[in-house]
């Protein structure tokens, strides 16, 4: 028995498909206006597109006179995905529909320094918890998204060299999590997932140049320009976190340098800065916070500022103003139209974000400055998994890939003919 052969796509049914992707519903004469295509090219593509299961019959569109014409709409509930975004210290899932919209989600505190196997033991448990949680009529699962710290060989779906912990170098998540779950497996940086969420559904919808800066106990940073995700030569596209940016910590990095970014002004250096300056007396407000027992982390010191505590202003104002130097070279290479901060730590009001706006503004060209916002991600850490979701949906209706599964029904069964050349 031959599968059959791939047939690449025709230009008229992607642009048929997109428009059901970014409308919730729409009629064959609306379909055959906004794309130039003849009623009986659409009524044919539309067919095609419900016979794949990517589109269905939907309600009665309003009638300007005489019989009301039917919608036709994206197929989201078409399929299930599982998506998945490991930080350092805890892994996020999530089950999609192929809209990006967030079904489920569970998480768990798991240290990457444990290991890829105890880390992916505990996302596949998260996976099937949800999975037998499902009803059983529910769709097959068509694929799965997952973000880690660090950079990803995307061809092969294997972390490169330098991530943050060891044991992850070249591990095979992606033919891991395919051979256990049978459906194709999209690996990628969470950092470049999240900025990905930013730009489909976030504050960066519709924009093509975009800079997306984590702060989170690290830095981290992602590009898209001319609405591409940039992954450079080796997968470092957008690492301002580690810009050398001073000669006075000698101390290393993980990375291998000294005096990061990263290390002076991610949240767990403010931190560490606070916790020395409560044991100096040089807050007499974080010290008193310590001498409750409690830890000093970056919340405490963002609720010291807000309290009134001179030297937690200043610190955060430190590393507002250095992020957003760095960020300004950036500024001034891939003239952003948009830069949004995520992590979920700092809001738009506080002193770091203060110093972040007017610095970035003050160190780049006054006319790349000029039409350049800059925001807190309104997804907050929920853009990684939708970022995740949109991956995947992304890649299984790219034309390249519906001309391997189409013909099936679902791209279930098929990772080894979907990943084949990358
Ligand atoms: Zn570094």
């Amino acid at each position: 028995m031959g599968r059959p052969r791939p047939q690449v796509p025709s230009p008229s049914l992607i642009s048929v498909l997109d428009l059901l992707r970014s409308t919730g519903g729409i009629t064959r004469p609306e379909l055959a206006q906004r794309t130039g295509l003849t009623r009986k090219v659409v009524v044919q593509r539309v067919e095609e597109l419900i016979a794949c299961g990517l589109a269905e019959d939907g309600g009665m569109a309003r009638s300007s006179g005489g019989r009301a014409p039917r919608e036709v709409r994206f197929r989201a509930n078409g399929g299930h995905l599982l998506i998945a975004e490991l930080a350092a210290t805890s892994v996020t899932v999530g089950l999609a529909d192929l809209s990006g919209a967030i079904l489920d989600e569970a998480a768990a505190d798991v240290d990457a320094r444990s290991g890829p196997d105890a880390t992916l033991e505990r996302v596949e448990q998260l996976f099937d918890g949800m999975l037998t949680k499902r009803s059983a009529d529910s769709p097959p699962v068509w694929g799965i998204g997952i973000g880690i710290p660090g950079p990803v060989a995307t061809a092969t779906g294997r972390p490169i060299g330098a991530v943050s912990a060891p044991g992850w170098a070249d591990y095979p998540v992606r033919d891991r999590l395919a051979a256990r779950y049978d459906v194709p497996v999209w690996v990628e940086n969470e950092v470049n997932l999240m900025a990905l969420g930013e730009v489909r559904a976030g504050l960066a919808k519709g924009r093509d140049d975009v800079l997306f800066v984590k702060l989170g106990s690290g830095i981290g940073g992602a590009i898209i320009a001319g609405g591409t995700l940039q992954r450079g030569s080796g997968g470092f596209a957008g690492e301002i976190g580690h810009t050398v940016v001073t000669t006075e910590v000698t101390e290393p990095c993980w990375c291998g340098q000294s005096g990061c970014l990263t290390q002076i002004a991610g949240a767990r250096a403010l931190g560490n800065q606070g916790e020395q300056a409560a044991a100096s007396g040089r807050s007499p407000i974080l010290a008193a916070i310590r001498a409750e027992g409690r830890r000093i982390g970056v919340r405490e010191v963002l609720t010291a500022a807000s309290a009134g505590d001179p030297t937690s202003h200043q610190l955060l104002s430190h590393a507002g103003e250095l992020i957003g130097r760095t960020a300004s070279v950036v500024v001034n290479v891939v003239n952003p139209s948009v830069i949004v901060v995520g992590g979920g730590l700092f809001s738009i009001d506080d002193p770091l974000m203060d110093a972040f706006r007017t610095t970035v503004r003050a160190g780049s060209l006054p006319s790349a400055a000029e039409d350049l916002s800059v925001t807190v991600s309104a997804l907050g850490n929920a853009a990684g998994l939708i970022g995740a979701a949109y991956l995947v949906v992304d890649e299984l209706l790219s034309p390249r890939l519906l001309a391997v599964w189409s013909e099936y029904g679902t791209p279930q069964g098929l990772a080894d003919l979907i990943h084949q050349g990358g």
